[in-house]
This record gives structure tokens, sequence and C-alpha cells, in this order.
């Protein structure tokens, strides 16, 4: 048996936490979970009052917003890979009265990279939940807390599972009713198993231990920055096979289709910025007047530029294709690993010649849905219906891919 028809045999789940408590029952946790009702759909509606434009290519891959732009804190916080925006917004949130409790994610003494879900109700808790800690994590067990103590504003900072799931939980059920929730957002994609995570980075790192910030890159590379303040990079053609293995990679996050975390008051990631390993550029979507209402937190404390966009990505989604058109091979994913002299190499070319700010991310998120798509559709037929929100039909067809 393949491990993907293993993992096909489980619910899809992606730990967000929310049935990991004693209030209510795991039943009511499960029936508005997006593994049950699908990605976006009428849950954007309910958000937006209406479904993003499928004639808007822009709004069909990042999803709705009133503005976009590249940021950066003026002054960075410490220790946190990127500037700290969201960090920043929490603290600011909780400082000025606007929410009286964070929910999020603090660093587990178990390992560096763990979380461990927080109810931030102190300045000094909030800044202490900073950083990516890049493994499955149960922020929505944070949501019983809030209900046992009776908060009644909320600010809530997650992947797009937990955002989905928090939003749809609220809507169904009494608990969190009148609560008023504000929403930030990161990207997320391909995340892991706590379980595997260790192994994954051994594989990745020269000194896995030494590790404090680790991010996929838009050069194409992986950047690891160690303790010492080193920063080793690991292109993506380097990587050992083993650690893009079926069972390692979740089968929750292969059957993800909200890459930006649509349904956010704000989106903060950093993929759609000019890459400056100095600067650190992040890429901000404020999507609702809530969002609005958490920029204009730190406007005052913000460095802001326009969006930038470069290169084509079409040639490049069109080989990543090719493999699921059944008329080719992507050449790349069928070589070896390359030396990481050689890797570097091949990525430094492709990140010269290939798509940078915007086009980087249309790419991202094209080739995402694409995979995905097919994940679903070879493990989890009986959902592809429900989970597959309707812009996903056209990436296909724009390269002519059979549904
Ligand atoms: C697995 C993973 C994959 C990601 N992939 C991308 C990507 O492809 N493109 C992109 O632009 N951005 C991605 N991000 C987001 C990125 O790492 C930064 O969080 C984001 O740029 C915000 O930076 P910041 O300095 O403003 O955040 P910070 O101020 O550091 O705040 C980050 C917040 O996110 C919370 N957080 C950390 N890890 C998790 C987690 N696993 N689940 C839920 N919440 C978490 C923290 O607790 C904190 O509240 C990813 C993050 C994760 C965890």
């Amino acid at each position: 048996m393949k491990p993907a028809d293993n993992q096909a045999k489980e619910r899809l789940c992606s730990l967000c936490g929310l049935c990991m408590v004693n209030s209510w029952s795991v039943k009511e946790s499960i029936q508005g979970c997006v593994f049950t009702i699908g990605w976006l759909g009428k849950q954007e509606v309910a958000v937006f009052g209406r479904e993003r434009a499928q004639d808007d290519p822009d709004e069909m891959l990042f999803g709705i917003s009133r503005e976009r732009f590249v940021g950066r804190m003026k002054n960075p916080l410490p220790d946190i890979q990127f500037t700290g925006i969201i960090t920043s917004i929490a603290r600011k949130a909780f400082e000025t009265g606007l929410v009286d409790a964070v929910a999020t994610l603090h660093r587990s003494p178990e390992d560096y990279f763990f979380p461990m879900p927080v109810l931030a109700r102190s300045t000094a808790e909030i800044l202490a939940s900073g950083g990516s800690k890049p493994v499955l994590a149960q922020t929505l067990a944070s949501l019983e807390k809030a209900y046992k103590q009776g908060i009644k504003r909320l600010l809530v900072i997650g992947a797009s599972c937990h955002v989905q799931n928090a939003r749809e939980f609220q809507r169904r059920f009494p608990y969190l009713r009148d609560v008023e929730l504000y929403v930030v957002g990161i990207p997320c994609t391909d995340n892991v198993n706590p379980k595997h995570f260790r192994f994954i980075l051994s594989k990745i790192s020269r000194s896995h231990e030494t590790v404090r910030h680790y991010e996929f890159m838009q050069d194409f590379t992986v950047h690891l920055r160690h303790v010492d303040g080193s920063l080793e990079r690991v292109p993506f053609f380097s990587l050992p096979k083993e650690i893009s293995s079926a069972e390692l990679l979740t089968s929750c996050c292969r059957s993800c289709f909200d890459y930006c975390n649509s349904l956010a008051d704000i989106t903060v990631g950093y993929f759609g910025a000019p890459l400056d390993i100095e600067k650190m550029y992040q890429w901000v979507l404020v999507r609702t007047n809530k969002g609005e209402e958490l920029r204009k937190l730190i406007a005052g404390e913000l460095e802001t530029f326009p969006e930038t966009s470069e290169g084509d990505r079409t040639a490049f989604v069109k080989q990543y294709a090719k493999k699921f058109r059944g008329d080719g091979k992507d050449e790349m994913q069928m070589a070896g690993p390359m030396s990481i002299e050689d890797g570097l190499h091949m990525a430094e070319r492709l990140y010269q010649t290939g798509p940078r700010g915007l086009e980087f991310v249309r790419y991202a998120i094209e080739t995402h849905l694409i995979r995905n798509y097919y994940f679903v559709k070879e493990n989890y037929p009986q959902l592809l219906a429900t989970l597959v929100p309707k812009h996903v039909h056209r990436v296909l067809e724009a390269y002519e891919l059979k549904p």
C-alpha cells in the first residue's frame, strides 16, 4: 500500500486544535471544519458578501482585498525572521484595548520550532509569540480558554485552516457568537507534522540543532539562519528526495486551496515582496474594514512601498503542469538532487530570469492549486466537489489540464 493510501483512509485534519477541548463536542468542531465543508465559496460570501471575481486574475488568485502593499516595520522586532508586522499589530490591538486577548502560539520547551497554543493576555505574552513555528499548530485550542474567560474582543492569528475553522465555528455555534473577532492570517503551505520535523530539518541543514529561522524563499533556496547569525542557503534543487516522500507531506496541506489566507481581515506574508535579506520586506493584503483598523494601528511604525511584479510565470507553471497532463515529464522533478554548488547556480539563474514579486506569488499559488487538485482527485475523490473552490478550475483550464 502506498503511504498516501494509508493517509487517505484517515479523516483530513490539520490539527487546528478546535476539537481538542472539552467545552464543545468533537462533532460540533468537525461540522464546520474546512475539510468537511470545503474551502471558500459560501464562507467567502459570509465574510465579504460575495465570492471572489473569476474574471479578475489577481483577485482570483490572491482573494478579495481592498489594499495591497509591500511593507516593513521601521524598527523590526528582535529574533523574528521578518520584521514582526503581525506581532506589532497584535501588541497594539491589545494595548489600545481593541482586543482583550490574542489566540496565537508560543514556542514549546520541547523543541524551539514546536508550537504551544497560547491565549496571550499581556504585552509580554504577545511579544513572545512572534516568529514561525513551521509545523501544524493547535492554535484554535485557545478558543476554549477565550470562551471560559468570557473574552468579548479576540484577535486570532493563524494559517488559512485556522481562520476558516474559527470563523465558521463562530457562525454555527453559540459559544463565541457574541465575540468581536479580529483575524490576522499568514500565507501557509506544505506544513509538516511535528513528528517528522526534525528528520526533515536534519536532512536540509548542515546543523539542524542551531537553526533559528527556516523559510522557503523566493530565490528558490531554503534560508536557514543559525544561532550565530550565519545564513545557510540550500537550493530547492539540492534537497534530498526523501523529504518530499508521500508520508512526510501532510495530506491536509495537499488538500488546501487557500494559500493566501483569503478569509483573514489582513494577511501578512513575504512571498509577494522583493527579496532583501537585510530589509526583510513583507507583503500585506488588507481585506476588510477590520483589517484596515488593524493596519492603522501600526501605520506610524510601518514603511510602505508599492508592489512589484517581474518576469512571466507561464512557462514555469507549464513545465510544472506537464507531469499532471500526461504528455511529458517535469524534467526538474525527474532529475536527482543537484550538488549544492550546481543547485545554487540553477537557483540564481531562475531567480534572475524567472518570476518575482507578484508574479512569483502567481507561480507559487498556481503550482500548488494544480498539485493539490490532483492529490485530492486521486486520494479523496469523494471530497473533490466539496473541497475545491471554483477558481481552481480556471487555473486547470488555463494550463489545459483535465479536471
Ligand atoms: C508552515 C508555514 C509556511 C509558510 N509559508 C509562507 C509562504 O509560502 N509565503 C509567505 O509569504 N509566508 C509564509 N509563511 C508566513 C511567514 O513565515 C511569516 O509568518 C509572515 O511573513 C509574517 O511575518 P511577521 O514577521 O509579520 O510575523 P510575526 O510577527 O513573526 O508573527 C507570526 C505569527 O504567526 C504565528 N505562527 C507561527 N507559526 C504558525 C503556525 N504554524 N500556524 C499558525 N500560526 C503560526 C506566530 O505565533 C505569530 O503570531 C508561512 C508560515 C508557516 C508557519
